[in-house]
């Protein structure tokens, strides 16, 4: 197969943080973020990165309380301390680092997140990602459901030196399968390379497709480099890139199929039409996502 190179758009430096609740200290690289706002990166809404931030112990569990979702998956993957979560079925569960959890908010769910208790009372380095992977207007109605997806369920594909590994999420690559469960056509992987360590990856050139670097730095394509807390964002002009790890590094990596769908989005709930964003608040001031208390 001829190489035809995916080459990068841009290297974004992490905008301004926000806080979400008084747990999460975030770097919103999309939508808000301009250039990939403009365009983009469908099927993934939105990207939270909380990047590694120093907690001191607490005695409160700090995080987000009760609020709702409908129309789209949450995807939180854990790079450093603990999540946990709970819901008005009555579902909870810690995402540990590492892990990730993958939630399908689908006709809706009410839930909280918040840092894990022993977490909180140690306190220590937080660094956690959450995606909003958006579904097609077929599924935004589907029932909720979760995947949790510990570390040690994900395969990895072990490089040339036997300890960088890609490890997968959801999607495909060397002939090993994500464990993830997806609606569309969708790769969430970590790249964890040591210094000098390189990696290839190929998608359809059509995808969207981007990159965060959680720790480290790496060469894509021998001619962009990418620092910590960065985010990579892939020009459509072909469907290959190599990573080189400048030091030992950590890279999310996400490609998926663009739903090319309208999409009308306020607060937790991202639909197709704004009559169907009205009968979500609707719906959650009626109680029909239930109950969960503070
Ligand atoms: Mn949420």
């Amino acid at each position: 197969m001829n190489k035809s190179i995916k080459s990068v758009e841009a290297v974004l430096a992490p905008p301004d943080t926000h806080m979400v609740g008084d747990g999460f200290m975030v770097h919103n690289f999309f939508p808000t973020y301009q250039i990939i706002g403009e365009r983009g990166m469908s099927p993934f809404f939105l990207m939270d990165y909380n990047a590694k931030w120093i907690i001191p112990p607490y005695e409160h569990q700090r995080g987000v309380g009760p609020h709702p979702h409908r129309g789209f998956e949450t995807v939180t993957i854990a790079y450093r301390g603990s999540v946990a979560h709970n819901d008005s079925a009555g579902n909870s569960g810690v995402i540990g680092e590492g892990d990730v959890q993958w939630m399908t908010a689908g006709s809706g769910v009410l839930h909280k997140e918040y840092h894990e208790k022993e977490f909180s009372r140690k306190g220590g380095v937080f660094q956690v990602v959450q995606l909003w992977l958006n579904l097609p207007g077929q599924f935004k109605m589907t029932a909720p459901k979760y995947q949790a997806i510990v570390n040690k369920d994900m395969p990895k594909h072990y490089l040339e030196d036997g300890v960088s590994c890609v490890e997968l999420i959801a999607g495909e690559y060397e002939g090993k399968k994500g464990p993830a469960f997806t609606f569309t056509p969708v790769n969430v992987f970590n790249a964890r390379l040591k210094k000098g360590a390189s990696a290839d990856f190929s998608f359809d050139k059509n995808y969207n497709s981007g990159l965060l670097v959680l720790e480290g730095g790496v060469n894509i394509n021998e001619n962009s480099f990418a620092p910590e807390d960065h985010f990579v964002l892939f020009r459509h002009d072909g469907n290959d890139f190599r990573l080189e790890a400048t030091s030992n590094c950590v890279v999310l990596i996400l490609s998926g199929e663009p739903i090319n769908e309208p999409i009308a989005s306020r607060g937790p709930f991202v639909m197709n039409y704004e009559a169907e964003l009205k009968q979500a608040y609707d719906d959650y001031r009626d109680g029909k996502f239930g109950y969960l208390a503070d």
